[in-house]
């Protein structure tokens, strides 16, 4: 019958940056008369601290709508060209009264979070999945310590082949083998340890493996085979890239053209950390930089113009368009294909799963081929044996 909801600013430290406390208590005093004014007779509210404020209130009292069209009007009338006010808005139906009030207040800006640094949604409703989510993910950042002394982490490899099927190298893709859990696949974890800055240390122990291989392999006189390894857009933030890699290749003495850089399209666009400027210095250096999931992002385009890349990466989505027949995806990837053809970036596609995908990408040309038409990503054991054959 009763509601907790919960409310914060977004980055509400600029207001008193930017304009002074004076103005930031302003902000707030408008905030607390406007969550009076939603509030009846039966209800309490109160600010909890700093730019939060909580309101307990009668479930059928609650209108969601005139409550968002409020704190609209309130952020309109505050705008201007430096700071845009938005509230988030978390909501929590108490469903046990001898809940302790301030875990009620911990679900509903658990709610809030889940609306991450979204604009155009500002209100979130409390479900038992966002509980559960985030104690998996606190489970996950608990482990990671032990998981990476322990070797918990493991290389697996995807194979990279020409439309005929003639391997020419792999990509590199984590996997977990979690005591508890068993093997845990990379979308149930890179996004948490990105959030929480762990993934530059994950990623620094998978490009060790990666090049410990290499090296392997280069002593073996099987010069030819390369393996392609992430960065994660974190990484730039949290450790010297350039240094860390070059590092490696340099004890483990390998030719760093076998290892392939794979950066996303988003960390090249921002390059708010020097990204540009080191994907020129890993070239001079005898790297190959590759740009994963291109055509997935908004700037595909420029990115080209601006950015020296020797390997574009299609993202899978083309692949999957092109089994719904759909002619204008397939005009685009022919043209992708010549385009990178004139630039002189080579082309690998991902996600490939059929013979008719196989089959268009011979007719365009498209010559490197990486998908489970061919391999799902193996252990190395098992890429191993694909080498001798
Ligand atoms: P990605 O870099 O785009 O890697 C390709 C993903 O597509 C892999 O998923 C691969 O198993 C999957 N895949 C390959 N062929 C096919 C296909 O034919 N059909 C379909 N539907 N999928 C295919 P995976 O291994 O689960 O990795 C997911 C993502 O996690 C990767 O996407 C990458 O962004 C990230 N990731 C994986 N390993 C690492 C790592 O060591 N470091 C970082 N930073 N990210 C990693
Ligand atoms: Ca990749
Ligand atoms: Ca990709």
């Amino acid at each position: 019958e009763w509601l907790l909801i919960c409310s914060n600013i977004k980055d509400f430290k600029l207001v008193n940056d930017l304009f002074g406390l004076e103005k930031g208590n302003e902000v707030l005093k408008m905030e607390a008369d406007l969550l009076k004014a939603q509030c009846g007779e039966g209800s309490v509210y109160g600010r909890t601290g700093g730019d939060k404020f909580a309101i307990c209130i009668p479930k059928e009292e609650f209108k969601e709508q005139d409550f968002m069209d409020a704190i609209q009007t309130m952020g309109h009338a505050f705008n201007n060209d430096l700071y845009h006010l938005h509230i988030y808005v978390g909501v929590y139906e108490i469903t046990d009264r001898n809940e302790e009030v301030s875990i009620m207040c911990d679900k509903a800006n658990l709610a809030i979070k889940t609306l991450g640094e979204n604009y155009d949604k500002s209100i979130a409703y409390y479900s038992d999945t966002i509980f559960h989510d985030t104690v998996a993910e606190k489970q996950l950042v608990g482990d990671f310590d032990k998981a990476l002394a322990e070797k918990q982490f493991c290389m697996y490899l995807q194979p990279q082949v020409t439309s005929e099927g003639k391997l020419l190298g792999a990509e590199a893709l984590v996997r977990w083998q979690h005591p508890k859990r068993g093997l845990i696949f990379p979308g149930d974890f890179i996004e948490v340890f990105e959030k929480t800055g762990l993934i530059y240390r994950l990623d620094r122990f998978v490009w060790e493996l990666a090049v410990q291989k290499l090296a392997q392999w280069q002593k073996d006189g099987r010069d030819d085979l390369y393996i392609s390894v992430n960065i994660s857009t974190k990484d730039f933030y949290y450790m010297d890239v350039y240094e860390t890699i070059t590092s490696l290749v340099e004890t483990y003495k390998i030719i760093p053209s076998t290892l392939k850089l794979e950066i996303t399209e988003t960390a090249i666009m921002t390059g708010t950390a020097g990204e540009l400027e080191m994907i020129e210095r890993f070239r001079k250096s005898g790297f190959q930089v590759e740009i994963d999931d291109f055509g997935s992002g908004y700037s595909s385009l420029n990115m080209l113009k601006d950015a020296p890349i020797d390997v574009l990466k299609l993202d899978m989505a083309f692949m999957r368009n092109l089994d719904n027949e759909n002619e204008r995806n397939n005009i685009i990837v022919e043209s992708i294909v010549e385009l990178s053809k004139k630039l002189n970036i080579s082309v690998v596609v991902e996600g490939v799963e059929s013979e008719k995908q196989v089959n268009f990408l011979k007719s365009i040309g498209a010559e490197v081929i990486q998908g489970y038409y061919f391999s799902k990503p193996i252990p190395t054991d098992e890429y191993e044996k694909l080498i001798e054959e």
